[in-house]
């Protein structure tokens, strides 16, 4: 299952499908911003 960033997954550990960076959201309202490093927009749960 994969996660687009400004979908709200809720908190937890998610993994950039692209290149590998995790990140966490530490609140269950948080959208998922773009990767930190490459700048794409799917992740799935770390
Ligand atoms: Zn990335």
């Amino acid at each position: 299952m994969t996660f687009k960033c400004g979908q709200k997954p809720g908190t937890g550990r998610y993994v950039c499908i692209n290149c590998g960076e995790d990140l966490n959201l530490d609140d269950d309202t948080d959208p998922l911003p773009p990767c930190a490093k490459c700048e794409k927009c799917e992740f799935e749960k770390g």
